[in-house]
């Protein structure tokens, strides 16, 4: 009997939320990140940092990677907070509370509420705590309140929470008062952007868990598309599960050039699955009235928006949203008319 050919050993592999056991070229970071946090596991208080660079280099991936080490391997507690979610004081504390396994409300609790029941409850673990606030950015344009929260927290507890902040923009800080800010003392990690060889290496070792076999050329193809597009290894990753997923169909044994090839011809943007988590419902209004108008001035567009949204924001945040889009290279705001328009999708986010 013949056997049914395979290219698939574990699809879930090459998933952008997959966390793989070895972070190649990451190395120093992971480092510099874990040794920031070790005092928590001594009792002492950690540094806190700051971690900064353009999307999809490893930066959430790296700070997870310290966290489940952490968590394993003392007796640290480790709480993620994506800030696109809990983008409140109050959404943020509360979901702190909950990660410590806390009682708290999340309506009809006042802050301080939350914030006696936090100081009881870290003082009654006796054990160091860290909190990551992924994507600060939108909690520091909203509410950035809840960083004098945390500090105020410090100064009832004998374990000091240390903080991992994460953004795109390294310039997110400069929004904070000042006072906070040299509160917080903050270290900062920039991350840089990964050349071929090194983005060759990390789709390598996800392929290896991945497919079952994959003709030499397939990877650096895959590589080669990703650093073109700006360096974000979830392309790299996508354009490899969809030649995978090709190969699949047409029945073949392993994922070959022709089908990462094939993959590149298509011109169908991969948007959902890249943006997911970096985009919210507004950005994707806003994102969706630009496809369907060529360009447009900034308050042409809040005022369409304004009309489409059942719940739209401040013209502050919205001009927030706009700056988060170019940042991500979505958008593109010319210097010199001012007008928005969407970056040619052949050009950005296309496999
Ligand atoms: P960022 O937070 O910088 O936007 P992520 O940490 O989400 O990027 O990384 C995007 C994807 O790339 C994730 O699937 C992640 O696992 C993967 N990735 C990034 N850097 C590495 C690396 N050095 N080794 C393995 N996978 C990586
Ligand atoms: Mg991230």
């Amino acid at each position: 009997m013949l056997e049914e050919p395979n290219v698939f050993k574990n699809g879930e592999v090459l998933s952008p939320e997959y966390l793989p056991e070895i972070l190649p070229h990451r190395e120093n970071q992971v480092k510099a990140v874990a040794d920031n946090l070790l005092p928590a596991a001594r009792n002492r208080k950690p540094q806190n940092t700051f971690i900064f660079g353009p999307p999809g280099i490893g930066k959430t991936a790296c700070v997870k990677f310290v966290f489940r080490e952490f968590e394993e391997y003392s007796g640290v507690k480790t709480v993620y907070l994506n800030c696109w979610r809990f983008n409140t004081a109050t959404a943020v504390l509360s979901e702190i509370a909950l990660g410590l396994g806390l009682f708290v409300q999340r309506h009809g609790w006042s802050k301080d509420e939350i914030v006696a029941r936090l100081v009881e409850g870290i003082k009654k673990s006796g054990k160091g705590l860290i909190v990551c606030l992924d994507e600060v950015d939108q909690l520091i344009f909203k509410d950035q309140s809840v960083l004098y929260d945390l500090l105020r927290i410090n100064q009832y507890v004998s374990n000091p929470i240390g903080l991992v902040f994460i953004s795109n923009n390294p310039h997110v800080f400069a929004k904070v008062e000042p006072r906070i800010r040299s509160s917080l003392a903050i270290e900062e990690i920039e991350f840089k952007p990964y050349n071929l060889q090194e983005m060759k290496d990390i789709l390598e070792e996800r392929v290896k868990h991945a497919f079952t076999a994959v003709e030499s050329g397939v990877v650096l193809l895959a590589a080669n598309r990703a650093v073109q597009l700006g360096g974000d290894v979830r392309i790299g990753l996508e354009c490899l599960l969809k030649a995978g997923r090709l190969a699949e169909r047409e029945n073949e044994s392993m994922v070959m050039v022709k089908h990462v090839k094939e993959v590149l011809k298509e011109a169908k943007p991969v948007k959902p699955k890249i943006l997911k988590e970096n985009v919210s419902e507004h950005e994707k209004l806003i994102l969706d009235i630009l496809e369907s108008e060529k360009s447009l001035t900034t308050s042409g567009l809040y005022q369409m928006y304004c009309k489409a949204s059942k719940k739209p924001v401040s013209d502050r945040a919205f001009r927030d949203f706009i700056r988060h889009l170019a940042e991500l290279r979505l958008i593109k705001v010319s210097k010199k008319s001012g007008n928005i328009r969407m970056v040619s999708k052949k050009k950005t986010i296309d496999l």
